[in-house]
């Protein structure tokens, strides 16, 4: 059995014929008796069939066709039009015109009815099926397989978009350039797995800290990258100290492992500036940045200026410590 289907006939003995033919089919008939009331009809009670009346008072089937086609949940439902017109090619082109998914003449055989109404339902299931399945496909598309955040190549397709906006609109790009700092000693000492986690958690703790509009992506391996948008370098310093503090104030908790400290070293950028044009510069200016950090101890921030400059942090934990 299937949900709920709208009827719509001004005449109240064709909707009982509809109703009686279909009983076994849909759970839930609504009825309307004119295009006007069958739009409230279909607005408010979100049916997932519709048959229709051609020849009604005020606005007719075909003018309730197009509305609802043209309505965002009107688009794929399947909507069976009727017409008691015996001679009626011309009312069957304009009604496939305007959107209908099948005709037929009243009266009808009941088994025709139903034949048909079921044949619809089994597309509408399938165009369904379909429509989940693309959305999965387009959420795994942009999805990092380990840490549920976006991917590098997500990354880039957005981060691309807004610096053409950020052109146009004369705003500023920051780009924060994070890695755990050395991370492999985690790995050797743990195992892979308890790597795993701990870049789960550290995912999952920037993702939590992360405010509207900023992005954030896995970058690959043990590298996470961030963008803000329409922001400062003031602005931006603040957001990477934040971040870089999270990580280091927590306590990574597993039965993988004992309590665990990690760092990262962060590299920022801000587009446009000086040779940062592209995204690639942006990338580029951030990761010498990072490699600023790396140098000056790890665990601090560091952002490309003309010169580069490093804001070098007070560490809560002496670097590198994994105990
Ligand atoms: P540094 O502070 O210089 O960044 O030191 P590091 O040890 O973090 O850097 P290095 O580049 O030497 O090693 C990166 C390590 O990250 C080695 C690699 O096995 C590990 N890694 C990269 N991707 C993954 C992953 O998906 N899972 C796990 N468990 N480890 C990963
Ligand atoms: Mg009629
Ligand atoms: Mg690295
Ligand atoms: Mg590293």
């Amino acid at each position: 059995m299937s949900g709920k289907v709208l009827l719509v006939d001004d005449s109240q003995q064709a909707r009982l014929a509809i109703k009686d033919a279909l009983k076994d089919v849909f759970t839930t008939f609504i009825e309307a008796d004119d295009g006007l009331s069958a739009i409230k009809a279909f607005v408010e009670e979100k049916p997932g069939f519709i048959i229709t009346d051609i020849e009604m008072p005020s606005i007719n089937g075909y003018r309730f066709i197009s509305t609802v086609r043209n309505m965002e949940d009107g688009r794929d439902i399947p909507i069976v039009m009727l017409s008691g017109t015996k001679n009626s090619l011309k009312k069957k082109l304009t009604g496939f015109n305007l959107g209908a998914s099948d005709f037929l003449i009243k009266p009808f055989e009941d088994e025709e009815l139903v034949a048909r109404v079921k044949s619809l339902l089994s597309i509408r299931k399938l165009i369904d099926e379909l429509k989940e399945k693309n959305a999965l496909l387009e959420k795994l598309a942009v999805t990092d397989e380990l840490t549920g955040l976006y991917n590098r190549r997500h990354f880039f397709e957005v981060v691309r978009e807004q610096m053409a906006l950020g052109v146009r609109h004369n705003f500023k790009i920051a780009c924060l350039l994070m890695d755990l700092d050395h991370f492999k000693k985690i790995n050797d000492t743990f195992g892979h797995i308890a790597g795993d986690d701990v870049l789960k958690k550290v995912g999952s703790l920037l993702n939590a800290c992360r405010r509207e509009g900023e992005l954030l992506a896995r970058f690959g391996g043990e590298e996470f990258v961030m963008c803000l948008f329409n922001t400062d370098s003031g602005s931006a310093l603040l957001a990477a100290e934040r971040f870089r503090k999270l990580i280091a104030t927590h306590e990574f908790i597993s039965p993988l492992y004992p309590p665990l400290h990690a760092t990262v070293s962060i590299g920022l950028a801000i587009y446009p500036q000086g040779e940062i044009l592209t995204i690639d510069e942006l990338l580029r200016k951030a990761d010498d940045a990072l490699y600023k950090s790396k140098l000056d101890g790890r665990n601090r921030v560091s952002m490309y200026e003309w010169e580069l400059t490093s804001a070098p942090a007070i560490p809560e934990v002496p670097d590198g410590e994994i105990g």
